[in-house]
C-alpha cells in the first residue's frame, strides 16, 4: 500500500445476487462514504453492472465492471472477474448457465432440509429474493423468516455451510474454467478472499502458482476481514506470481461492526491492470 489519494471498495454486492440492496442504494452509500473507485461484484450476473457504472459516472466515481463466478476444486474458490465485456451477449449466456447449475443444486439442498423437518420451497426462496442470482443465502433467510432458524448465520452454521446437513456440492465450472471465462471476455481475474481457501503457506503457494498459470491476474489480499498476516500471506504470493493485490469489503448489508473496513488503496500496478486512471480522480 503506498498512497492513498484513490479510495477504492473493488467487492461490493447488490440484491440483483445475495445483497440486501439495490445498485442504487449500494452506489449512493459508497458515495457518501467517500470511495473514489468501486466495483459491484455479484455473483454470477452482471445484470446491475449498467446502472452502477451509469450511476457512479453520475456521481463522479469510477466504477469498474465486475463479476464474482463461484468455481469448485476440492473445495469452493471465488474469483473476480474486474473490466469484463458485461453487454456482450454470450458473456450473459454463459452467466445463465452457471445460474441454472446454482439452481439445480438449490432444489437438492430444499430436498435435504426436507430430511430435518424443514419444509422452504423455491416459492419461499423466490419471495426474500429480488435479484437474478439466487441462492444458498436465500435459503438462508427463507429459513429465518419461516422461524426454523434465528439468523442467516445459524442456518449457515448447521445446514447450509461446507460440509454441513443439507450442504450439497454442486458441480460447477473449476478454478482454471473461471479464470479462461473472464479472460475470454476481456476481463482481468483476481482470486477472491483467499483466507476461505483455509490453506497452509505451502498448498496456498501451489494453488496460487498453479492459477497463475493458468491466466490470474491478482489476488484479493486487502480483503476486509484477513488479518495483518492474512494480508501478508497473499501479498507475497502476488509478488511471487507477479500478480497484482486488490482487496473490498465484500459488503452485503449493513452490519453493526463500525470497525469495518471502508476503503483500501492500491498501488500503481494494481490501477493500471484495472484501467484505473488515478490522474482523472
Ligand atoms: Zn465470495
Ligand atoms: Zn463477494
Amino acid at each position: 500500500m503506498k498512497s492513498c489519494s484513490v479510495r477504492c471498495d473493488l467487492h461490493l454486492h447488490t440484491n440483483v445476487s445475495d445483497g440486501d440492496f439495490s445498485v442504487d442504494y449500494v452506489v449512493g452509500r459508497e458515495k457518501s462514504l467517500g470511495l473514489d473507485v468501486i466495483s459491484v461484484t455479484d455473483h454470477d450476473t452482471v445484470d446491475g453492472v449498467a446502472r452502477a457504472v451509469e450511476l457512479g459516472s453520475s456521481l463522479g466515481m469510477v466504477v469498474v465492471p465486475g463479476v464474482e463466478l463461484s468455481t469448485m476444486d476440492d473445495r469452493e474458490v471465488h474469483m473476480l472477474g474486474y473490466n469484463v465485456d458485461y453487454t456482450d451477449k454470450k458473456f450473459i449466456g454463459e452467466l445463465k448457465d452457471l445460474r441454472e447449475m446454482r439452481r439445480k443444486r438449490n432444489a437438492m439442498m430444499l430436498e435435504k432440509l426436507k430430511e430435518f423437518g424443514i419444509d422452504v420451497s423455491e416459492a419461499d426462496m423466490l419471495a426474500v429474493a429480488c435479484g437474478t442470482t439466487v441462492g444458498r443465502a436465500h435459503i438462508a433467510k427463507a429459513m429465518v423468516k419461516k422461524g426454523y432458524c434465528q439468523s442467516m448465520n445459524q442456518a449457515f452454521d448447521e445446514y447450509l455451510g461446507f460440509g454441513k446437513k443439507a450442504y450439497v456440492k454442486e458441480k460447477r465450472i473449476s478454478p482454471e474454467e473461471g479464470i479462461a471465462l473472464i479472460l475470454r471476455y476481456g476481463g482481468t481475474p483476481v482470486l477472491a478472499h483467499p483466507y476461505s481457501l483455509e490453506m497452509d503457506d505451502e498448498t496456498a503457494d501451489v494453488f496460487v502458482g498453479r492459477l497463475a498459470a493458468a491466466g490470474l491476474r491478482g489476488i484479493e489480499s486487502e480483503y476486509f476481514s484477513h488479518t495483518i498476516s492474512d494480508k501478508e500471506k497473499y501479498g507475497r504470493l502476488a509478488d511471487k506470481y507477479r500478480l497484482i493485490r486488490t482487496g473490498g469489503s465484500d459488503f452485503h448489508r449493513e452490519t453493526p461492526d463500525a470497525q469495518r473496513q471502508k476503503f483500501a488503496c492500491f498501488d500503481s500496478a494494481c490501477l493500471t491492470e484495472l484501467k484505473i486512471d488515478a490522474e482523472k480522480i
